[in-house]
């Protein structure tokens, strides 16, 4: 009924307005031909819909009272600024991690701020704008864990948690090498980190940030192995060749970098979450 009504009501409004036009050209020329199909996500020049996986503090939940509706993060308030900046009003769509690049390149979604990671795999799909925050990954386990202390640790037999498609499960994968039967893989690091809590698993393997403030709130601990996990730089996605959205996303980080906002927001978040 709905969908009628909208439907209706747009077939109405270019009748009039087609009507309209050809009054104010005197009927000389023919009209603009009238289409209901709506214009793609990102030609939509009032709404910068963003695309982020809403399971990832303290970059992006979601909470009763959001910044932006029910989500909230420090991805939100860049994303938030960036829209406000250019008279845009944000539009926040929350899915699987896995479908953001897909989701990007297809025009879907305007952009991905979801604590991204810049790959050379992803770089071929979208372009990435300049970075914001520099993580790693860690491994949260059990607070009396005593027998996980680097990453070489994790292939002596034991259950390992990743988040689909993160670069957690890129490294245990691949650079680590677990084998593929002690792998678990979730969707959300929520979820991955609850199988620590209650001893399906050993260890997850997540990014720094979040993976603090996952272990605080489930009474976990973190043990990081710099010398097997190297630092990673998140960036915001947009679709190939979108130029002139990448320089608007660009203009608004290099002036929260520069007067130490990003800073600020990752301090906020960061201890409103509960992590360091
Ligand atoms: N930084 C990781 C990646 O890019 C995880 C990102 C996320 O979970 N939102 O794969």
């Amino acid at each position: 009924m709905k969908t009628n009504f909208k439907k209706i009501t747009a077939i109405l409004a270019a009748a009039v307005l087609s009507t309209a036009a050809l009054a104010s050209c005197g009927g000389s020329d023919a009209p603009a031909p009238v289409t209901e199909t709506a214009p793609p996500a990102a030609a939509n020049g009032d709404e910068l819909i963003m695309g982020t996986n809403a399971a990832f503090q303290p970059f992006e939940y979601v909470t009763e009272n959001g910044l932006v509706d029910i989500y909230d993060g420090i991805d939100v308030a860049i994303a938030k600024k960036i829209a406000d900046e250019n008279g845009m009003t944000l539009k926040i769509e929350d899915m699987e991690f896995d479908g953001l690049v897909a989701a990007v390149s297809t025009g879907k979604i305007d952009m991905a701020v979801a604590g991204m990671t810049v790959t050379e795999e992803r770089q071929q799909n979208v372009d990435f704008s300049d970075t914001y925050y520099t993580a790693s990954q860690v491994m949260v386990v059990p607070a009396d864990n005593e027998d996980i202390k680097t990453a070489e640790d994790l292939k002596n037999g034991k259950l390992v948690g990743v988040v689909l498609g993160y670069t957690g499960d890129n490294i245990v994968t691949d650079t680590i090498g677990v084998s593929e039967e002690n792998i678990t893989r979730a969707n959300r690091g929520i979820d991955i980190v609850q199988d620590v809590k209650n001893g399906k698993l050993d260890a997850v393997v997540i990014d720094s940030a979040t993976g603090k403030a996952l272990a605080e709130a489930n009474g976990l601990k973190v043990v990081e192995d710099p010398a097997a996990f190297e630092s990673e730089e998140y960036a915001i996605a947009v679709q190939k060749g979108n130029t002139e959205l990448l320089d608007k996303i660009n203009k608004v980080l290099a002036e929260m970098k520069a007067s130490g906002e990003i800073e600020e927001l990752a301090v906020k978040y960061n201890s409103e979450v509960g992590a360091e």
